[in-house]
């Protein structure tokens, strides 16, 4: 299948080809036939699936389609998102797509002074993309409408309820017209996000792709089962080997990653911290380093790292294991970007082992635990019914790491003895 395939107008297909992609991904041969012919939809996708092409290509051709649609700069198609980073990166597509297209696109989120936004705003504007707190404050003091909207986009909707928006999307929502094409995308589909579709959407065609099935095919995943206190150390001897070029550790806390940060410094690993707590500015300042690969590491929590977008990010590694068994996927969507391969490394202490069970259970595989590792330790597995997922990846895992470990890196020496933990029996503890 090529985009040609798909009835894109030339000036976007032109853009496509800057771009290097080759072939539609799955979700936008599904997605831009039935959005070209104006239908609503349900997505659950995630990013990583090539998603943002699936909504932006067909939302440009079906505005450069209408006539005149260059005489008055109304907003046309609002895209909502739950935050600043995703907003960011739906704008710089819709720029890219568009770019032979003279249509104009900008972006709205809270957080920076809104005077720039403001001055851009009243030039006239087609596509919006918005986060809900900015854009309810912009309507509320007049500054924009949504009256001549047509075209909605809601993505990460899951997310947006997660992170308390529902009100605000709410309100947003009433305030376009009911005449328009609605599209829903949402990494999971829980009742509260059904609710909401039912009572946004038309008629919607429903588009799932198996975010499993894509994500673990593509990548090579490995668990530590490792103390709680050694995790640092363990963390310092893979970042040890500089075959992890571009790695994004996940941290369950804000402190945590801070932390992370502080001492990787100290061990003279240039990394930064991209979190909640930190200004626009500094997150924006710290992707930007990333992905220009000043610096090698990013550590992030969740909330700040879902829906980044970064193109060749190597290794992923969960310095700490989520609670939710399907924010796994979420992270490993981070790296193996629209089919290509990664790497995700995971470091499981004895209190976490629930959480491994979990997330076992809900990929339907055991990930490869690494042993003979000097920070490895025994800690109960909880195995789980095989599905023929990545028979590559089974078995013992390989070290991702080629360097002998560093010798007492910092703070925690590594275990002296550690063939002590070389003991199946020792820490065992049923993860049931
Ligand atoms: P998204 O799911 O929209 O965040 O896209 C994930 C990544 O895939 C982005 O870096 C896109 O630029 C890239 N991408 C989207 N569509 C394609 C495609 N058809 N071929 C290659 N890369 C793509």
């Amino acid at each position: 299948m090529k985009f040609q395939d798909l009835n894109i107008i030339e000036p976007i297909l032109s853009a496509l080809i800057t771009k290097e992609y080759e072939e539609p991904t799955p979700i936008q041969i599904e997605a831009i036939p039935l959005l070209l012919e104006g239908k609503d939809i349900l997505g659950s996708a995630q990013t990583g699936t090539g998603k943002t092409a699936a909504f932006a290509i067909p939302i440009l051709q079906r505005l450069y389609m209408q006539k005149h649609y260059q005489s008055k700069r109304d907003i046309k198609a609002l895209i909502l998102a739950p935050t600043r980073e995703l907003a960011l990166q739906i704008h710089d597509n819709f720029i890219e797509y568009g770019k032979n297209i003279d249509l104009r696109t900008t972006v709205i989120y809270g957080g920076v002074s809104q005077s720039k936004q403001v001055s851009i705003l009243h030039r006239g504007i087609d596509i919006l993309v918005a986060t809900p707190g900015r854009l309810l404050d912009l309507i509320q003091q007049k500054v924009l409408t949504l009256a001549k909207v047509s075209i909605l986009v809601l993505d990460e909707a899951d997310r947006m309820l997660d992170m308390g928006f529902v009100k605000d999307v709410k309100k947003i929502i009433a305030m376009v017209p009911q005449a328009r094409q609605t599209m829903l995308f949402s990494a999971t589909i829980p009742p509260a996000i059904l609710n909401l579709a039912s009572e946004i959407l038309h008629q919607p065609e429903r588009i799932k792709v198996t975010p499993e099935a894509q994500i673990i095919d593509k990548i090579s995943q490995s668990i530590y089962h490792v103390n709680k206190k050694s995790k640092m150390d363990l963390l310092i001897q893979l970042l040890s080997d500089t075959k992890l070029k571009s790695v994004l550790v996940f941290s369950k806390t804000k402190h945590g990653a801070n932390r992370i940060v502080k001492t990787l410094i100290q061990q003279n690993i240039p990394a930064v911290a991209i979190h909640g707590n930190k200004s626009q500015g500094a997150r924006q300042e710290a992707l930007f380093q990333f992905k220009a690969k000043k610096i090698r590491v990013l550590v992030a929590t969740d909330i700040a790292a879902r829906g980044i977008d970064i193109d060749e990010l190597s290794h992923v590694i969960n310095f700490d294991l989520p609670d939710v068994a399907e924010t796994y996927i979420h992270r490993m969507g981070r790296t193996g970007r629209a089919g290509l391969g990664g790497v995700a490394i995971s470091f499981c202490s004895e209190d976490e082992m629930n959480q491994l069970h979990d997330i076992q259970k809900y990929i339907k595989m055991n990930i490869p635990v690494v042993k003979n590792d000097p920070y490895s330790v025994v800690l109960g597995n909880a195995p789980i019914k095989q599905k023929s997922h990545n028979p590559s990846a089974r078995g013992s895992a390989s070290p991702h790491h080629t360097q002998s470990p560093k010798k007492k890196a910092y703070g925690h020496p590594r275990p002296k003895n550690y063939s002590k933990y070389d003991n199946r029996n020792q820490n065992k503890k049923s993860s049931n």
